[in-house]
């Protein structure tokens, strides 16, 4: 059984159909790359399996759970985790407190003092954080205000808040936008420790087509709210109708 799948999964806003009965399965362990023009759904499907919007029609399930009814915050606690919005992250308190914060808060459902009071509660959070850091290459700069961080960084701090949930499968949403190549390949090189060294199930909205094709190991077309083409990287690349809608008919 594939670990998250979705059946003819669909969300109107007013007239607009942004996604239109999509049915796709995700494998434990894979890297799954969805792509599209822009306005094609790829956020919305996000939003929607995530929790933050609720399909018009449609099943999700996780784990052979059903979670078109839970609210995001539950979700988080089955195991589904996000690269969250640089809106999330809190300027004025370190990158260290940063991850500690969505850390806590996924430990338990409130900040509840019986919580907090507890010491080895605290040592959990603090170890997790330290594992964190280190994998997302932030531990030299942990002490520093998050607002201070050149823009790289702080979309990694994105992705750290985002493992802070301690997820098996992770959504990124364009998780390399606006950055320079060499932060590129720093992110590209930390989603393959995601996966081969935490075990990780990622799915990917990426519009760099170099970093999709060298990462993927299945890919997803979407256009005007419809899956189009299915496969692996190299069948997606000779894919017409990929060409057609996505890329204009260029070559890749
Ligand atoms: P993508 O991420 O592929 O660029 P989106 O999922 O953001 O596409 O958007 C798909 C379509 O749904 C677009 O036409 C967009 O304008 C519309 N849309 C997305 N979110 C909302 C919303 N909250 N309310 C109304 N329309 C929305
Ligand atoms: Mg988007």
């Amino acid at each position: 059984m594939a670990l998250l799948e979705t059946r003819d999964l669909t969300k109107e806003f007013g007239g607009l159909r942004a996604l239109d009965g999509v049915t796709i399965g995700v494998e434990r362990g894979e890297l799954v790359s969805l792509i599209g023009p822009n306005g094609s759904g790829k956020s919305t499907l996000i939003n929607v399996i995530t929790g933050l919007l609720e399909p018009t029609a449609g099943e999700i399930r996780y784990d052979g759970t059903d979670v078109v009814d839970l609210s995001p915050y539950e979700i988080t606690q089955l195991g589904i985790g996000r690269s969250f919005q640089t809106a999330s992250i809190f300027p004025e308190l370190t990158v260290r407190e940063n991850v500690e914060v969505a850390s806590f808060a996924t430990e338990h459902d409130s900040f509840s003092v019986n919580f907090l009071r507890r010491r080895d509660s605290y040592d959990a959070v603090r170890d997790r954080t330290d594992e964190i850091l280190e994998t997302i290459e932030l531990e030299d700069v942990a002490g520093n205000d998050a607002e201070s961080l050149p823009y790289g960084d702080k979309r990694r701090l994105e992705v750290a808040i985002g493992l802070a949930t301690d997820p098996d499968l992770m959504f990124m949403d364009e998780p390399t936008a606006g950055m320079s190549p060499g932060e590129t390949r720093m992110t590209v090189s930390l989603i393959d420790d995601l996966i081969e060294e935490w075990g990780m199930t990622i799915f990917l909205v990426e519009h760099d087509m170099d970093v999709v094709f060298d990462v993927s190991d299945r890919i997803f077309t979407l256009h005007e709210g419809r899956v189009i083409a299915r496969g692996a990287p190299e069948e997606i690349r000779d894919d017409p109708a990929v060409r057609e809608a996505y890329l204009g008919g260029e070559e890749v």
